[in-house]
C-alpha cells in the first residue's frame, strides 16, 4: 500500500511539475506576444432588447499562438495578471479598441474588459485619454468592464477612480454581476453606467422562478438607479423574450452573434443600417 501511495505521489509531482512547466512556457512566450503582434480582438454584438439594434460591441481578447493556435483567455489571462503582463497587454488592447470603434459609426460605442491590475494603475486613464484622442474618439464612447471583485480593498480608492473616469466622460460597467458576494450593495455604493446580469441567472430564469425574481429586481433597481441593464449568455429567443420581459435593456450572446472579426462587424452594422 506504501508502495502504491508513493507511486501516486511520484505521478501527481511529476504532472504537476509538467503543468508548471508548461505555464512557464507559456507565460515566456505572452512577454512576446505584443510586439510580436500575436494578440487580436474579437468583438460581440451588445444589442437592445427593444429595437434589435446593436449599440455596442465587447472587445474580447485572444492570442494567435505561433505554435498553439489560438489561445483563450481563460488560458492567459490569469498568467497575465500574475507576471504584471497584463499592464502592457491592457494597454494594447485599449490602444487597439479604440482603433476599432473609430471605425465604426459614431453612435456604436465598445466595451473594454479590464483587470483589477489595470484599475488600480495611476496611468489608467492618460493612457486611455491618449488612445482616444489618437484615434479622434469621444471617451464616452468606450465603457471599461469590471468586475465586483475588483472592487474590494480600498472603497476610497475605487470610487476616486470611478469619479475620475466619469469625470473624463468614460463609462463604466460592473461585469458578471450576482457572481460575487456583495452584489447589490455594489451597485448603490458605487455609480456604474451599465450592469451586465452575469449569464447563470439570465440562463437560470429560463428554469427557475427564484431567478426570475432576482433578474425583475435587479432590472428594477437599476432602472431606479439610473443604470443600464445588460442580460449575459443569450443563446434562445426564449433567454431573450425573457430577459426583455424581466425588464433588461440589452442582451448578448450566441443567439444575436458570435465574437467577431472586424469585417464582420462592419457588415453586421451595414446590414443593420442599410436595411
Ligand atoms: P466576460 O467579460 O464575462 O466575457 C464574456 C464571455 O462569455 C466571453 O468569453 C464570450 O465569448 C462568452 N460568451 C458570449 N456569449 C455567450 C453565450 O451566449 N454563452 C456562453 N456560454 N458564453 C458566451 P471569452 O471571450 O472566452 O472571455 C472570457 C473572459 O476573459 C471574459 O469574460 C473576461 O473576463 C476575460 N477577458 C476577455 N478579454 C479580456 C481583456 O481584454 N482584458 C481582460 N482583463 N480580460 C479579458
Ligand atoms: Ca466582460
Ligand atoms: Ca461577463
Ligand atoms: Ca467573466
Amino acid at each position: 500500500a506504501k508502495d502504491k501511495q508513493r507511486g501516486t505521489l511520484r505521478i501527481c509531482d511529476a504532472s504537476l511539475k509538467t503543468a508548471y512547466a508548461a505555464r512557464r512556457a507559456l507565460s515566456m512566450d505572452l512577454e512576446h506576444a505584443v510586439e510580436r503582434g500575436e494578440l487580436f480582438l474579437a468583438f460581440q454584438p451588445i444589442v437592445s432588447l427593444v429595437t434589435g439594434r446593436t449599440e455596442s460591441f465587447e472587445a474580447l481578447l485572444r492570442w494567435r499562438h505561433p505554435s498553439r493556435g489560438v489561445v483563450w483567455p481563460a488560458d492567459f489571462i490569469p498568467i497575465a495578471e500574475d507576471t504584471g503582463l497584463i499592464l502592457p497587454i491592457g494597454r494594447w488592447v485599449i490602444r487597439e479598441a479604440c482603433r476599432s470603434v473609430s471605425d465604426w459609426p459614431d453612435d456604436v460605442r465598445i466595451a473594454i474588459n479590464l483587470s483589477a491590475r489595470q484599475f488600480s494603475d495611476p496611468s489608467l486613464i492618460a493612457s486611455i485619454a491618449d488612445a482616444a484622442s489618437e484615434h479622434g474618439i469621444e471617451p464616452n464612447r468606450l465603457t471599461l468592464e469590471i468586475t465586483e471583485s475588483t472592487l474590494i480593498g480600498d472603497d476610497g480608492a475605487a470610487l476616486a477612480t470611478l469619479d475620475a473616469l466619469r469625470r473624463t466622460g468614460i463609462r463604466t460597467a460592473l461585469d458578471d454581476f450576482g457572481t460575487g458576494y456583495a452584489s447589490l450593495s455594489y451597485l448603490t455604493r458605487f455609480p456604474f453606467d451599465t450592469i451586465k446580469i452575469d449569464r447563470s441567472f439570465v440562463q437560470g430564469s429560463c428554469e427557475s422562478a427564484n431567478h426570475q425574481v432576482v433578474v425583475r429586481a435587479i432590472c428594477g433597481l437599476a432602472a431606479d438607479l439610473g443604470v443600464e441593464t445588460v442580460a449575459e449568455g443569450v443563446e434562445t429567443q426564449d433567454h431573450a423574450e425573457l430577459a426583455s420581459a424581466l425588464g433588461c435593456d440589452f442582451g448578448q450572446g450566441f443567439l444575436f452573434d458570435r465574437p467577431l472579426s472586424p469585417i464582420d462587424c462592419a457588415a453586421r452594422l451595414a446590414r443593420e443600417r442599410l436595411g
